[in-house]
């Protein structure tokens, strides 16, 4: 692997630093963007397809890991198994939920092993990408919020792995009375390191997966936390080790034995339940309910705090391991709230049934802001593209934007399975290219798609979580048939895309 190709650009002095020049950063085959589990998964598997081609990739953030480095908050933990959560291809050794930092641990593993060290360019935030079907090549325009520098790179191909919410501007609603409260505030987005839980009453404002792994890591020492929810979320409590793998440790098999072994078994048990919330939707709302029953104290209203008014699945079940938000509450350390918040005080809020809770810390799990594709500015050609009227190709690139593919991964299932699906077919259109000498490929509506029914990016029977909801107006499109859908299933996605027709006449290539 050569990296000529890829020069960056020298120290400014302080003087040069903000004089809005832009500096030449050099020209790669391949520009990733985003430095988290998609995108060190593209980079792998670009380098292991494609060891010649030149690449980067560049991350906002001072770190790797994305979500992993956003979220440092106590307690902060998958609710997805680490064997689908994983990749394919690199073992994953630990109990099957992990804490934030084992997900640090192990990527960095893989960029080590995969020397990716010295292709990730941090701090620094993609502002535009203009394509020149001229030139063949996206530009892609670079800020660096330490330093000021404003750096042009180049690419022939650019690989969007930015994830769905933009890192630096978490969601809160508008609240009345909000700027009263004279306690702290915290976002889980931005936990402060020093953070003094101890004596404090703390209310989490949000009922998902980041409520319920931050109150049992936190009540231990705060003198009382309280979940303070708008409506309930589905909840399950598994093992933190699975029984199968309890039942194979003795056999001491090897790492990717094991891997491949237990990632089947959270595949077929996701496939079961993802399957079970469509065709039996109301036994799976009472498996769910009647299995978190015997984790509760006597006499707890199960039916105000735990039973949601939407389908299984239709929003992201939460994962509890061991049952430890559960245990909080029977040991009377926290509790819940079901209700909404009037006004906030100077001490507190006030909800709907006219109760005040008292609070000296507020933090606010409540979610995030979407972003489209990173927030990045495109344009083709000259013209700027709007997303709203852009239909997405099997939810991996977007009509009109040629060399261009983008990760997203699953709401349902381990986001990370999809990484390595779409990078299978990421490296099936660049080696179809490189056959054929095209030098771009661009998504193109056939005649016989221009009339079909536009459909939202997420169907809201489908899925409905609030940050998606909330984001449809700002996202590109899915159409009635594919390719131009965005499948959300795994079980389906496994089989076909991997013998996805690359020539079916909806990608156009060009020499
Ligand atoms: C607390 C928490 C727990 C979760 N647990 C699970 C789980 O157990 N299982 C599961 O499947 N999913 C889970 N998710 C969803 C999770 O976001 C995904 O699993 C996954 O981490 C997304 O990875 P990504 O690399 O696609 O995006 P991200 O992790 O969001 O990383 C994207 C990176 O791209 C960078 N970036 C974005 N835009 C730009 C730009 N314009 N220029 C430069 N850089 C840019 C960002 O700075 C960021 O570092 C969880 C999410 C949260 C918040």
């Amino acid at each position: 692997m050569t990296t000529t190709a890829l020069r960056t650009a020298p120290a400014q002095t302080p003087e040069e630093i903000g004089t809005g020049e832009i500096q030449d950063a050099g020209h790669v085959d391949v520009l990733i963007v985003g430095a988290g589990v998609s995108g060190i998964g593209a980079a792998h598997h670009l380098r292991d397809q494609f060891p010649d081609r030149t690449f980067v990739i560049l991350d906002a953030q001072d770190n790797r890991g994305g979500t992993w480095w956003t979220h440092r908050y106590p307690g902060v933990r998958s609710d997805s198994d680490l064997f689908t959560y994983g990749y394919r291809f690199k073992p994953w050794r630990g109990p099957s939920i992990a804490a934030g930092g084992e997900i640090l641990a192990y990527l960095d593993e893989v960029i080590k092993e995969d020397g990716l060290d010295e292709y990730i360019r941090y701090r620094h935030r993609v502002t535009a990408a203009s394509w020149s079907t001229e030139d063949r090549r996206w530009t892609v325009e670079v800020a660096r919020d330490d330093t000021g520098e404003q750096l042009r790179f180049t690419t022939g191909f650019l690989w969007m792995c930015q994830g769905y919410y933009n890192h630096a501007k978490p969601y809160r609603p508008e609240w009345e009375g909000f700027d009263r409260f004279q306690g702290v505030v915290v976002h889980p987005q931005r936990w402060p390191e020093d953070l003094d839980l101890a004596g404090k009453r703390v209310v989490v404002i949000g009922s998902g997966a980041t409520a319920a792994t931050l109150i049992p890591a936190i009540a231990g020492e705060a003198e009382h936390v309280t979940m303070l929810q708008r409506s309930p979320t589905y909840f399950f409590a598994p093992p933190t080790t699975h029984e199968l793998a309890v039942m194979l440790g003795p056999l001491d098999l090897p790492d990717e034995w094991m891997h491949e072994i237990m990632r089947r078994q959270y595949m077929t048990q996701y496939h079961w339940l993802a399957r079970t919330s469509f065709e039996a939707p109301d036994e799976l709302h009472t498996f769910l309910i009647e299995s978190i029953r015997p984790l509760l104290p006597e006499g707890f209203d199960i039916d105000k705090h735990f039973t949601p008014r939407y389908r299984p699945w239709q929003q992201r079940i939460a994962m509890v391991p061991d049952g430890d938000l559960f245990a909080a509450l029977r040991e009377g350390k926290a509790s819940i709230v079901t209700d909404t918040i009037e006004t906030f005080t100077e001490h507190g809020m006030k909800v709907g049934s006219g109760e005040e809770i008292p609070a000296d810390i507020i933090v606010t799990a409540t979610g995030f802001n979407m972003s489209v594709l990173g927030d990045v500015a495109f344009t083709v050609d000259g013209e700027q593209v709007d997303f709203t009227e852009r239909v997405t190709w099997r939810g991996i690139m977007i009509n009109g934007l040629p060399n261009m593919a983008y990760v997203f991964g699953y709401f349902r299932h381990s986001w990370t399975l999809r990484v390595d699906l779409v990078s299978d077919l990421v490296a099936r259109l660049l080696a179809n290219m490189q056959d054929n000498g095209a030098t771009m490929v661009v998504p193109t509506l056939r005649p016989q798609d221009k009339d079909m029914q536009l459909r939202p990016f997420s169907d809201p029977e489908n899925f409905n979580a609030g940050y998606v909801t909330r984001s449809q107006h700002i996202l590109f499109k899915q159409g009635d048939r594919e390719p131009w859908t965005h499948m959300l299933e795994h079980e389906q996605e496994r089989e076909i895309l991997p013998e996805a027709d690359l020539d079916d006449g909806t990608l156009v290539y060009r020499r």
